[in-house]
């Protein structure tokens, strides 16, 4: 029925591709491009034969808008997910617009070189008037909102786990349990041990970008900032076990503080190990998780490149991770005038995330609802013309693919909070 073209072939697209794959009567066409074509073709034969969907490939370097129009223009999909990396989603937002086709991905933009003066100009303000540090925002997305809508064309951002699955639970929750959602507390544990002293779990350069930067959290209608890791709480996760976490800036919190009418405070915490914490923060001293080139021997290199080609490979984690992730949200809120808390969370097991896809779960719990999104879309179910986070849809119809599609939820209604000890 669709045709689809998916940028990108690393952890997350591999999942997401599997999954189109299993649901062919939506994707009867897709086209793997990125970056190396290698991977692409190693990714269609390794499907093959397995599939009803028709499977092509195609090289692209989609920092590069007139190479992302000529393919966009030559295979004609009805729509393009994004699984590249965050650096990419303006120029194939670009393109779609050029091309007209509706536009979903999983991360919100960010440039590569956090150095460039004219992108340094923009965040240096927006953090004055904001107050928050992190190098990713909306702003650049939600800015082509008018273009959009003008295009006819849609584009959903943030459509993975979190952002994406955490705020569909948090449209669920309004819509079926509460009349106001006053808190959310969105809690992203990973139990899984892949026996490495370091290593992480998705793209190393987004992931340590993102672990190092200040936290910060919605509260009372602006943003509180603290110094990295400052905020730690410890919670007994529902089939993992208690687990120390940390208080992370994250991207839903931006949007989510948009669009949830009323509430009062948005956190997010992330489970570290200490063996992780230590190793980033000796790397951060020593200056690798730079992203500024800097000379060595007659040639530039960038801090943080050159230490993704020394860690494991995400990819390879797959088969010697063991444990499970738990990732969800606890709300606080009233029902009928009376005071009511949910906690709607999902647990993936590792192992079995790899016996069925062959990656851990991180770039499963990815994967699957990168392809829900573009399923919703393509089916016209969420299509409206403008740029949307999920949040700001019908959240059943999401819900119901994540149990049928492998991340099946749990709504537990007497959870225990963060801040307290029973
Ligand atoms: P990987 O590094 O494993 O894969 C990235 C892929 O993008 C690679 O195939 C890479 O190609 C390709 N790529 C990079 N640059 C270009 C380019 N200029 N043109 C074409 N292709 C390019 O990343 P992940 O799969 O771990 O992450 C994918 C996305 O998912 C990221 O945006 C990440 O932030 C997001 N994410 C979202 C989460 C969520 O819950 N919302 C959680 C985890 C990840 P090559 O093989 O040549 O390097």
């Amino acid at each position: 029925m669709s045709r689809v073209l998916i940028i990108g072939c690393g952890g997350v697209a591999r999942v997401a591709i599997t999954k189109c794959c299993q649901n062919s009567d939506v994707f009867t066409e897709i086209c793997i491009a990125s970056r190396t074509k290698e991977k692409c073709d190693a990714l269609k034969e390794e499907l093959s034969g397995k599939t009803k969907t028709v499977i092509t490939t195609a090289k692209v370097d989609a920092d590069h808008k007139e190479e992302l129009v000529k393919l966009i223009k030559e295979y004609q999909p009805k729509a393009v997910l994004n699984v590249a990396l965050p650096y990419q989603d303006l120029t194939i937002m670009d393109a779609c617009l050029e091309c007209k086709v509706d536009y979903i991905d999983t991360a919100n933009y960010e440039p590569e070189d956090i150095e460039e003066p004219k992108w340094r100009e923009i965040y240096d303000k927006r953090c004055k008037e904001l107050g928050f540090s992190a190098y990713f925002d909306y702003s650049w997305q939600w800015a082509y909102q008018e273009k959009y809508k003008e295009a006819g064309i849609t584009a959903l951002l943030g459509t993975g786990f979190d952002p994406g699955v955490t705020s569909v639970f948090t449209a669920y929750a309004l819509k079926h349990y509460f009349d106001e959602i006053e808190t959310i507390d969105i809690l992203d544990c990973n139990g899984g041990d892949h026996g490495y002293p370091f290593a992480t779990n998705f793209n190393p350069e987004i992931n340590l970008r993102e672990v190092s930067a200040p936290g910060s959290y919605w509260e009372d209608g602006r943003w509180v900032e603290v110094a990295p890791m400052s905020i730690k709480r410890e919670y007994d996760f529902p089939e993992v076990g208690r687990k120390d976490m940390y208080l992370l800036h994250h991207e839903e919190i931006e949007s989510l503080a948009k669009n949830i009418p009323g509430v009062k405070r948005i956190r997010f915490f992330m489970t570290f190990g200490q063996s992780y914490l230590t190793h980033m923060k000796c790397l951060e001293n020593v200056g690798m998780l730079g992203t500024s080139p800097v000379m060595y021997e007659g040639r530039e290199i960038v801090p943080i490149q050159f230490l993704k080609a020394l860690l494991p490979d995400p990819a390879s984690l797959g088969p010697r991770t063991v444990g499970k992730t738990n990732i969800g949200c606890i709300f606080t809120g009233k029902k009928d005038g009376k005071e009511k808390k949910i906690y709607i969370y999902n647990v993936c097991d590792h192992q079995e995330c790899f016996k069925e896809v062959g990656s851990q779960a991180i770039s499963y719990t990815t994967g699957v609802p990168a392809m829900i999104g573009t399923a919703l879309v393509v089916l016209g179910k969420w299509k409206e013309p403008g740029v949307f986070t999920v949040e700001e849809f019908d959240p059943d119809p999401y819900m119901d693919m994540l149990n049928k599609y492998g991340l099946p939820w749990v709504v537990d209604e007497n959870p225990r909070l963060v801040d307290s000890d029973v």
